[in-house]
């Protein structure tokens, strides 16, 4: 792996350039009224899917861009730098590498094409159960076999943007946990077409703090043809674990597009903003936690760069990728604070945009896995410390 770049090539200028663009069509105030009426910000997604945006993952053969993760994080930054919400469309990139990486040439063909187009939509994914929590491999969705199809009961919770997506990328239990040797065995993961299956599943909206378009989602009875199950039965838990390292990397790129724009933001109104004669910048009240806020940030980017460059090489990059949306939201939360602190009491009026970036920000330190999780996998994992659960 050559050394993680200093200065970005000209293609990745680019796309951050294209990217802005495509962006500055949908302002602030389109974000902040998607928000206040709790709405799917369609227009957008479907203007970035049109530019092709959204697929730059697929392979060209398969009707995509072909490029790799680190221009993907490109993308996303952009999107939130620019005051939007990537969590509207995120879903289908990071679903897309289990779909690469562990699915048949006849699943690609089936599908990739037509995500790729946008003629299908690919933005579920189901993980989360209410009962297990962050204790992944005690999901007890089920998913029996009898005869060629697999029948689903179970629930899923948080499943973000099921109501606009065709296809979910489920995780369900296909042998009981107690009739397995290792705990992340007997989990396999399915392409599920909810749209040809709605009448057996059940998506309800839950009214959260910010406009995510999150769902429970109640399958009773749903059908998966044995040919949609991704690899081999029983395997689906480590198909996912690649997947959620790119879906780490991704989101530690929408962290650091909001850290930037809260850094942003703050400098223009601490330039701008003149109380007892000068500027509020001229205070290192002020300034200072601005500066911090941008050196956190930068370095957070360092890692996310690493860990992007180590998944186009195809390297265990479990490791980084974590910690790299560890730090990415950690810094950007103390962003969000200074930028709040900055705007003084202008920052919680709506017309500032400031209060609804700053409850977007804090999603990344839960999801999609808590900040504690992460800890607790760098002291296991990397520094060999006694498991502790
Ligand atoms: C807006 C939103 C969108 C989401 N979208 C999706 C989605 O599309 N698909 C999906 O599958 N999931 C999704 N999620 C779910 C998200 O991944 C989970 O909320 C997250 O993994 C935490 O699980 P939990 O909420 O059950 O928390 P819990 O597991 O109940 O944890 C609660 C708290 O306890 C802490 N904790 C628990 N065990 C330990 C331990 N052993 N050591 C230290 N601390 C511990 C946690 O860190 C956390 O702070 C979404 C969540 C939200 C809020």
């Amino acid at each position: 792996m050559s050394n993680t770049k200093i200065v970005e090539n000209t293609e990745h200028e680019m796309i951050r350039k294209s990217v802005r663009a495509l962006c500055e069509r949908f302002p602030e105030d389109y974000w902040r009224e998607t928000d206040e009426k709790d709405a799917y910000p369609t227009a957008f997604v479907q203007a970035l899917t049109e530019e092709g945006w959204l697929s730059v993952l697929i392979p060209e053969e398969y009707g995509g861009a072909g490029l790799g993760m680190t221009e993907a994080c490109i993308i996303l930054e952009e999107i939130n730098r620019s005051g939007g919400n990537s969590g509207a469309c995120h879903a289908q990139m990071y679903t897309m590498g289990a779909l690469l990486r562990h699915g048949n040439e006849d699943q690609k063909r089936r599908y990739l094409p037509k995500i790729a187009s946008g003629e299908l939509r690919l933005q579920a994914f189901g993980i989360t159960e209410p009962t297990a929590g962050s204790d992944t491999t005690s999901i007890q969705t089920f998913a029996e076999r009898v005869g060629d199809k697999y029948v689903v009961h179970g629930q899923k919770i948080w499943t973000s943007r099921a109501a606009h997506s065709d296809l979910m990328l489920l995780l369900a239990r296909t042998t009981p946990k107690d009739q397995v040797a290792k705990k992340t065995d007997g989990l396999s993961l399915f392409i599920l077409d909810m749209k040809e299956q709605a009448d057996k599943i059940d998506i309800r909206p839950i009214d959260t703090m910010i406009n995510h378009a999150t769902t429970e989602v109640f399958f009773e009875g749903a059908e998966i043809p044995v040919e949609n199950r991704i690899g081999e039965e029983g395997k689906g838990f480590r198909y996912v674990l690649g997947g959620m390292n790119a879906e780490r990397i991704l989101i530690a790129s929408e962290s650091i597009g909001d850290g930037m724009y809260f850094v942003d933001k703050a400098v223009q109104y601490a330039n701008e903003r003149e109380v007892f004669g000068r500027p509020i910048g001229k205070n290192q009240g002020v300034q200072f936690p601005i500066s911090k806020g941008y050196m956190d940030i930068q370095a957070a980017k360092l890692m996310r760069d690493k860990a992007a460059e180590m998944f186009d090489a195809g390297m265990d990059c479990g490791a980084e990728a974590n910690m790299s949306k560890y730090l990415a939201s950690e810094a950007t939360w103390r962003a969000a604070n200074a930028a709040m602190d900055t705007f003084g009491g202008y920052g919680f009026a709506k017309e500032y945009h400031i209060e609804r970036k700053f409850r977007e920000a804090r999603l990344f330190i839960v999801a999609p896995i808590t900040n504690n999780l992460v800890v607790s996998y760098v002291g296991q994992h990397v520094l060999g410390l006694p498991r502790s659960f």
